[in-house]
């Protein structure tokens, strides 16, 4: 190495750390012994691991400490306190685990540190946008020409794909959202099921959209929403479907629902965070029938695909009103012909997620999407019949990933996934389905074995008793 006489001795230890690898050896062996314990372990932390994390907050320090040592206290304090997501038997929330070919490329791509927001500061991860966007498309067989933006999971996929719409839909009534704003504005109606995601609210909220201007429609028994009960649609209408349901994963008939927007001009949304990849399967692929005639979707890749987070998609049939809603232009932008990623997505800096992403899709290809899916789906149907062999009741049609369990009171249910929870074999979440509380489980890591779903299965029956003994 040249001389480093003109380095300070910050500079000199960074530059140390980065050629003797020490460092990173140090990080590649602590994640390796995390990976080599990670099934044996308590899926959620214990109490202990929880309470050790106090150590953390201290004052902010005043002087540097050397970088092996802050990699220590993160194993050391932090590992035992991670949920085990990866680990097989983790059934909370719809939280996926990545793949390991998606972890490593996201490995490789951390080293490389770029930017994602211009092609001119990344060109590789440009182009790789461009490729899964193309593959995106394909998959989900939407109409060719559909724009994707890279974003942080569907909460924001959604706010994008609506302001799209919001901006389409105000143009077309004759107002520019861009030039006058909101204030003033002709009132979009935006009308939604009544079992629509949290995040959606948030989205309309950020958007200048209330609580009173929507529409809400009744959901069946599945919670879909019923088409029959849609008001008559007018081109003012902001339409938002659902591709699985967080909790019963059903799917909205999106066939009628985009039947009847397309006739009005109305826009519509399908919020597909996981269940958008059932349109990636052949034996899925029913469920969401009609899909394409939709305007604009959001979908995560760290949920049923099995991406690392954080990766959601918006996807745009129109392309400029995307473009349009995220306009942004500055002196020292250039405005290029090449793919600049942030004209598709709020943020401006962004971090490199479509290299994980293209991984994982390059990696398994579509036989592999289907297996995995498959495999969820299957698991998922053998949690219901297992369950309710056991003499659980099973609130949903199981019809993709998602199943809604219940013991005979609502009393026997909550204490039941309280043991459960304490217990550590497996994690479940709870929900309130129906006006009654449910536990909530969600078959979404690729990890998940048919041993894994047998022993969450006895942990359910384990539970249950336990939780029987301590009320008598
Ligand atoms: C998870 C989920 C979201 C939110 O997605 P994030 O990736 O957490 O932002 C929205 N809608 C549905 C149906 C979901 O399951």
């Amino acid at each position: 190495m040249n001389s480093r006489m003109n380095y300070s001795s910050q500079q000199t230890t960074m530059l140390e750390q980065l050629s003797d690898k020490r460092l990173f050896d140090l990080a590649r062996s602590q994640a390796y012994d995390y990976l080599d314990t990670l099934r044996a372990r308590r899926v959620y932390p214990s109490d202990n691991a929880l309470a050790a994390l106090t150590l953390f907050h201290e004052a902010m320090p005043q002087t540097p400490c050397p970088a092996d040592e802050v990699l220590r206290l993160l194993h050391t304090r932090g590992s035992p306190a991670t949920v085990a997501q990866n680990a097989g038997r983790y059934f909370g929330f719809v939280n996926g685990g990545a793949i390991p070919v998606a972890l490593a490329a996201r490995w490789l791509a951390d080293v490389w540190d770029q930017n994602a927001a211009l092609y001119l500061m990344s060109p590789i991860v440009a182009e790789l946008e461009k490729v899964c966007e193309k593959w995106l498309v394909e998959l989900f067989g939407l109409p060719t020409g559909t724009a994707a933006g890279f974003v942080g999971g569907s909460a924001t996929a959604t706010l994008c794909g609506l302001a799209a719409g919001r901006d389409k839909i105000l143009q077309t009534s004759g107002w520019d959202v861009e030039a006058d704003g909101l204030f003033g504005a002709p009132r979009p109606r935006v009308i939604l099921g009544e079992q629509a995601h949290a995040t959606v609210w948030k989205a309309l909220r950020l958007l200048g959209i209330g609580r009173a201007q929507v529409e809400i429609v009744p959901a069946d028994a599945q919670g879909r929403l019923r088409a029959d009960r849609l008001p008559a649609l007018d081109a003012r209408c902001l339409l938002v479907a659902q591709a699985g349901n967080v909790n019963s994963g059903s799917f909205d008939p999106l066939d009628a629902l985009c039947r009847r927007a397309r006739s009005a001009g109305a826009w519509v949304h399908v919020d597909g965070a996981f269940g958008l990849w059932a349109a990636a399967c052949e034996s899925t692929r029913f469920l969401t029938a009609g899909l394409a005639h939709a305007d604009s979707w959001s979908v995560d890749a760290h949920k049923t695909l099995n991406a690392p987070y954080d990766v959601g998609v918006v996807l745009c049939r129109d392309r400029d009103a995307l473009h349009g809603a995220m306009r942004i232009g500055a002196s020292y932008i250039p405005d290029g012909e090449q793919r600049d990623g942030m004209r598709l997505t709020p943020e401006m800096s962004r971090r490199a997620r479509a290299v994980e992403l293209w991984a994982t899709l390059k990696s398994l290809g579509r036989a592999g999407v289907t297996e995995l899916l498959e495999r969820l789906c299957r698991h998922a149907r053998q949690f219901g019949q297992d369950l309710a062999a056991q003499g659980f009741r099973v609130l949903n049609e199981v019809v993709f990933n998602q199943v809604l369990v219940a013991c005979d009171t609502p009393a026997n249910t909550t204490a039941t996934l309280a043991r459960l929870q304490r217990a550590g074999e497996c994690w479940c979440g709870e929900t309130l389905w129906q006006g009654e509380p449910a536990i909530r489980l969600s078959v979404c890591s690729w990890a998940t074995t048919d041993d894994d779903v047998q022993r969450a299965v006895a942990a359910f029956v384990d539970a249950r008793a336990m939780a029987m003994a301590a009320s008598t």
